[in-house]
């Protein structure tokens, strides 16, 4: 199923520019690329055709990625993302990195993916029907409890600017519900009430056009961090089960170095702008 497109999509309203499953997963990989420490296992949950994979392999650390969806028709077509190419092969990656492609549900925990830094819900959490939804927060902040969760959402105010749909149409025939920019805030205030541990802010992409001004961005996005110093979180995975299938699983090459001469190699990994690598230059 192709979540990707849905406001891209839409015959009448605003086009963006770029398209805004472009400027999601952009806002996305730029909160995961100023990580500090680094992001080196996430896992994208609703990965769909695996587009956002495109993203997570750039990331210069990562060492595991994990893509799960409870559609394995769409785990088919992520294959086609996972799988290196002739130029990962031969140049390799600045980290080794694992690729897996999960088949499972973001209601279950499994054992493989313990100790994440991030996880990823990019336009997940509206197909969800609300039993699956209010298991969601459990497993996420409760089990895998990783530094970083960034959730992405419709913004159902915003759909004022899409002339073809009415006050009770979604986005996508798939969509169980969208949330008003309050709705989506009582979401996520009952998560970190629930979850103390983890604190959140939102943003958002898609500006509105020039005469609505105040139906907010398109797509809502929350970045939930994890407050330092709490590990029980990595307690709770040691006996997890293996809940989910593994559909696929691929290995990037670290680079090996071409400097034959050990002294050239040190110094070309001291020149490397680690400013550059970790995005701090960015905004
Ligand atoms: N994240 C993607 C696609 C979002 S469409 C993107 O924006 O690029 C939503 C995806 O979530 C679909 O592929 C659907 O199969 C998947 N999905 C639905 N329920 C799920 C669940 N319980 N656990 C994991 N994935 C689920």
């Amino acid at each position: 199923m192709s979540g990707n497109h849905d406001e891209d999509n839409l015959n009448a309203g605003p086009r963006f520019e770029p398209q805004l499953y472009l400027q999601r997963y952009q806002a996305v990989y730029n909160v995961l690329l100023k990580e500090v420490p680094p992001i080196l296992k996430v896992a994208d949950f609703g990965c769909a055709e695996g587009r956002f994979l495109r993203y997570l392999k750039k990331l210069p650390f990562a060492e595991e990625i994990s893509c799960i969806d409870v559609d394995k028709n769409a785990l088919e077509e992520c294959d086609f993302e996972a799988k290196p190419g002739a130029w990962d092969i031969v140049f390799g990656r600045f980290v080794g990195l694992n690729v897996n492609l999960f088949n499972g549900s973001v209601t279950e925990p499994d054992s493989r993916l313990q100790q994440l830094d991030a996880v990823t819900c990019i336009e997940l959490v509206e197909h969800l029907h609300p039993e699956t939804l209010g298991l969601f927060p459990s497993n996420i902040f409760g089990t895998l409890s990783p530094r970083l969760v960034i959730v992405t959402t419709p913004n159902k105010e915003y759909n004022v600017c899409f002339p073809q749909l009415k006050d009770t149409d979604f986005r996508h025939w798939d969509h169980k519900f969208e949330w008003t920019r309050d709705q989506f805030i009582v979401w996520c205030d009952s998560i970190v009430k629930q979850f103390p541990n983890y604190s959140y802010e939102t943003r958002g992409v898609g500006d509105p056009p020039k005469d609505f001004h105040d139906v907010g961005f398109c797509s809502q996005i929350a970045v939930f961090r994890r407050k330092t110093g709490h590990d029980e979180a990595e307690a709770n995975v040691v006996d997890m089960m293996s809940n989910y299938s593994l559909y696929k699983s691929y290995h990037y090459p670290k680079r090996v170095a071409t400097e034959t001469k050990k002294g050239e190699q040190d110094k070309e990994e001291e020149e490397i702008d680690w400013d550059v690598v970790l995005g701090r230059h960015q905004e």
